[in-house]
């Protein structure tokens, strides 16, 4: 075995892996990359097909990014952002105010701070975001966010209230313990109930395997042919009447814009989010939007190009949480937007203690700064938008090649994101047990074919970076095909 595979396995324990199978194979070592291609230390290369875990946006080593990281560099990589300023911080959030507030679909104008909904289905208030709180991974701007929402909530409503939050089914926010609160997915969150504060979820829609569809699985995407009435907005209405009704109405309702990712890539019907974020509003709730996947151009390029899923359906948070792709996916930043109402209501003199009591030692880094201003340059040039459309178009032409193989129950694309979920008999949407390990399965034998990506249980993910070519993405889905075929026969 490699010496480096052998460190690891000596001494490295992996995220969300489960290390005695880990310690029976010989990993992956990779020591490079370039563009889509990710290479490994016995000179094997491999196509990127989730993006490093749907972080990297424009491929490996992009020049105009290193460029950047390196004139950084030069000047110097870290300064404290408790107390000090610094440049490409001070830039960044700038320009992410700026992309922040951009057109939203549908949507005349931006009224500043506006909460309430005037409740006639057409105006979604839109508040404008102004100010940027950094830190460092998806996780901390939730955490961000929850904290600032919770504290607002106190400071306007009342100090005896007790915040409530109410976020989505299947819902994953993070890791940490805010974060976990949020999130309703029993295998990763169970064991930790103890630790946790108590929030409330709601159906999500999950038309696939939504208990009132009535329509017979197609060999479609099931937002296309279900059969319903919207039960699942009215199962919305109905959690924030009752909550209403005790007296205490949701502080914020937190959701992923367009796609749940680690729910399994469960995309939401054109018009769900709209819906349910005007009902929010009339509530009076704030909106947190968790686009630490979906941020950056992740869910495709629209007429009125937003780089934010929540604006293709014309929603604008009051929170605006982004990570993973915010540096292009090179460096660990992250940040949580909102708006002046918000800062507001931290303000005052020293000693009334109004302060936002919260910061990690890494916020505002200058290298992860740099990376940002440089993949925000290249989201806005022609090149990248013509790129990202491209290759949305090479998906939608590829992926219905799947179809044929009985084990694949539904595709499901938004943008740059597919899921494919993989079921024992697609008549009756019958699935493999966790157990089974069908996922996996599949993509170990995929990574063979010199593709990589991870499942989310039955559900293989890809999200190839932006620079993916047609023939790559030929290659990643033709390989595929020929994976699924070797580990479930039919
Ligand atoms: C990955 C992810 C997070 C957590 O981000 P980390 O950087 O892993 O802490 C939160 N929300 C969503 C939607 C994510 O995909």
């Amino acid at each position: 075995m490699n010496k480096l595979a052998q460190l690891d396995r000596q001494f490295v324990w992996h995220p969300f892996t489960q290390m005695r199978d880990w310690q029976r194979r010989e990993p992956i070592v990779i020591t490079g990359g370039n563009g889509a291609v990710l290479r490994d230390v016995c000179g094997k290369s491999y196509l990127d097909a989730n993006s490093s875990i749907w972080t990297n946006l424009h491929g490996h080593r992009h020049p105009k990014i290193n460029a950047a990281i390196h004139r950084q560099l030069k000047k110097i990589a870290h300064s404290s952002a408790l107390g000090l300023a610094n440049e490409p911080a001070s830039r960044l959030a700038e320009k992410l105010v700026s992309v922040a507030n951009s057109k939203l679909v549908g949507r005349a104008s931006s009224r500043a701070g506006q909460s309430k909904s005037e409740g006639n289905g057409s105006s979604v208030a839109s508040p404008h975001l102004s100010k940027v709180f950094f830190s460092d991974d998806g996780s901390t701007a939730l955490e961000v966010a929850l904290k600032l929402a919770y504290e607002f909530t106190r400071r306007t409503r009342g100090k005896t209230v007790k915040p409530r939050f109410l976020s989505l089914a299947g819902a994953y926010h993070g890791d940490t313990i805010g974060a976990v609160s949020l999130g309703h997915i029993d295998l990763f969150h169970k064991a930790y109930g103890g630790m946790l504060f108590p929030t409330d979820q709601v159906m999500s829609p999950y038309c696939y395997r939504c208990p009132f569809n009535r329509a017979k699985p197609e060999r479609a995407d099931a937002r296309d042919y279900r059969r319903c009435r919207w039960e699942c907005v009215g199962q919305v209405e109905k959690k924030f009447a009752a909550q209403k009704k005790k007296g205490n109405p949701y502080a914020a309702f937190v959701f992923e814009p367009r796609m749940q990712g680690a729910a399994g890539m469960i995309p939401q019907p054109d018009g769900w989010l709209r819906r349910v974020a005007e009902i929010a509003r009339s509530h009076g709730a704030l909106l947190i939007a968790d686009e630490v996947m979906t941020g950056f151009g992740r869910t495709g390029v629209q007429s009125q190009a937003s780089l934010f899923a929540s604006h293709h359906e014309g929603v604008q948070p009051d929170f605006l949480c982004v990570a993973k792709g915010l540096t292009g996916g090179y460096l660990p930043m992250a940040a949580t937007l909102t708006t002046q109402k918000v800062f507001d209501a931290f303000l005052g003199e020293y000693e009334e203690f109004k302060t936002f009591f919260h910061g990690h030692s890494f916020t505002g880094n200058q290298l992860g700064a740099a990376a940002a201003l440089a993949s925000l340059e290249i989201l806005q040039s022609k090149k990248s938008v013509s790129q990202r459309s491209e290759l949305e178009k090479s998906l939608r032409e590829e992926l219905p090649a799947l179809w044929t193989l009985p084990v694949v129950g539904d595709i499901r694309q938004v943008g740059l994101v597919v899921g494919i979920e993989l079921v024992k008999n697609w008549r009756t949407r019958e699935s493999f047990a966790l157990r089974e390990r069908a996922g996996i399965r599949v993509c170990e034998a995929l990574a063979r074919r010199g593709v990589l990506t991870r499942p989310v249980g039955n559900v293989i993910v890809l999200m190839p970076p932006y620079c993916t070519t047609a023939k790559q993405l030929g290659k990643i889905v033709s390989s595929l095909r020929s994976a699924i075929g070797e580990v479930l026969p039919k």
